[in-house]
């Protein structure tokens, strides 16, 4: 039997934290050393600090435990999952791998900085070796490993395997997007039932820039930015979990929308390959039904881990258009983030 590397879990009282803590509870390779959140829940008891809302077992099996100051004195582990606002992650997540952990972070605090891997194991799993230009320039013996935005992770497992085989020039989004986004309490009740809200503070900008990052090519030293042009319009609307968007792509060469298809479906990248524990078998679904993906039939297949899509047809502005769904707190948060640990873990990164 292997021994389980202890890990941390920062922001364990919110939204995403919580579904780290659910994840993790029962890991194969992981265990729950500390939890922590803010200076308002350290020294209570996890059950006291935190209103749990998740259905499984209440507080992961874990309510008794108690929280500790999100503090590298106080809750220093091999690995880190950072489930933090981005301004306390912007200090935390640094002190964290100065100390020696390996963060592996939600936040937005660091996701373009260019030493900083933006990972979806499926989509760019060469970009851990940033880690090692990372702990040079740093002089640190940890380091920080980001997930990128939701919105942007669900987008990128559809257009990486046709970068892959065609070469993506120009995407246009366009996002309907559920309210657990917004972390608890999110959005008030009354200005989303019944309601369409479009606006989501600097979403748009964070799927542009993100995506070439994701797509872009890791030379030993740097990413270069994939040459493509991205617009994103992001909407608030009325879903608890999972994210919609509705995708034009123009592909090189405009091929057919079997050749898309075809290779839609064959895709199977490395965590597949691999058999690492939370990647589903299957990263993309391609659904032939006129009126899926659903959110409320598809979005919780594999645990929220992979991706669906559907709606392939011609585009007449860019070529290709289709459907894309993906739950936003598995996929876009915190198994995304625990998928990237195992994922170190495979490639040794981890001690
Ligand atoms: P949330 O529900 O509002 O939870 C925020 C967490 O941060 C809580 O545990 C809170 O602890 C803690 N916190 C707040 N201020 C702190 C401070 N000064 N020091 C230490 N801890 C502090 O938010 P969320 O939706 O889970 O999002 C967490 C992160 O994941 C954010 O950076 C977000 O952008 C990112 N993310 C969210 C999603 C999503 O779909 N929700 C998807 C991808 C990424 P207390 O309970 O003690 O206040």
């Amino acid at each position: 039997m292997t021994t389980k590397i202890p890990i941390t879990v920062l922001g364990a009282t919110g939204v995403v934290g919580q579904r780290f803590v659910r994840r993790l509870a029962n890991h194969p390779l992981f265990r729950v050393e500390h939890l922590a959140a803010s200076e308002r829940s350290a020294g209570k008891r996890y059950r006291d600090a935190c209103a749990w809302r998740l259905d499984g077992e209440p507080y992961g099996g874990l309510g008794d435990q108690v929280m500790a100051e999100g503090t590298p004195e106080f809750a220093l582990s091999p690995v880190v999952f950072s489930a933090l606002d981005t301004e306390p992650a912007t200090e935390l997540e640094p002190a964290f791998a100065r100390a020696g952990a390996m963060v592996f972070s939600n936040a937005g605090a660091f996701r373009m900085s260019p030493e900083v891997p933006l990972l979806v194991p499926e989509v760019n799993a060469s970009h851990l070796g940033l880690l090692e230009v990372q702990r040079h320039h740093h002089g640190w013996t940890g380091g920080i490993v980001t997930n990128a935005n939701c919105t942007a992770t669900v987008l990128v497992m559809a257009l990486a395997p046709l970068h892959e085989a065609f070469g993506v020039e120009a995407v246009l989004m366009t996002s309907m997007q559920a309210i657990s986004g917004a972390g608890y309490p999110g959005v008030a009740s009354l200005d989303i039932l019944g309601n369409v809200i479009p606006f989501i503070r600097n979403e748009e900008l964070k799927v542009e820039e993100e995506t070439p990052k994701m797509l872009g090519h890791f030379t030993g030293s740097v990413v270069e930015l994939a040459p493509m042009t991205v617009s994103a319009l992001c909407y608030r609307v009325p879903v608890i979990e999972g994210h919609t968007e509705a995708v034009s792509v123009k592909l090189k060469g405009n091929p057919s929308i079997d050749a898309v298809r075809k290779v839609l479906f064959n895709w199977r990248p490395e965590p597949q390959r691999l058999g690492l524990f939370s990647a589903p078998a299957v990263p993309l679904h391609v659904h032939t039904l006129e009126d899926r993906p659903q959110v409320r039939r598809d979005v919780e297949v594999d645990g929220g881990m992979s991706v669906h899509v559907g709606r392939l047809r011609p585009c007449p502005i860019l070529g290709l258009k289709f459907a894309l769904l993906g739950h936003n707190t598995e996929r876009g948060a915190a198994g995304g983030s625990i998928l990237n640990a195992e994922l170190a873990h495979a490639k040794g990164y981890l001690r």
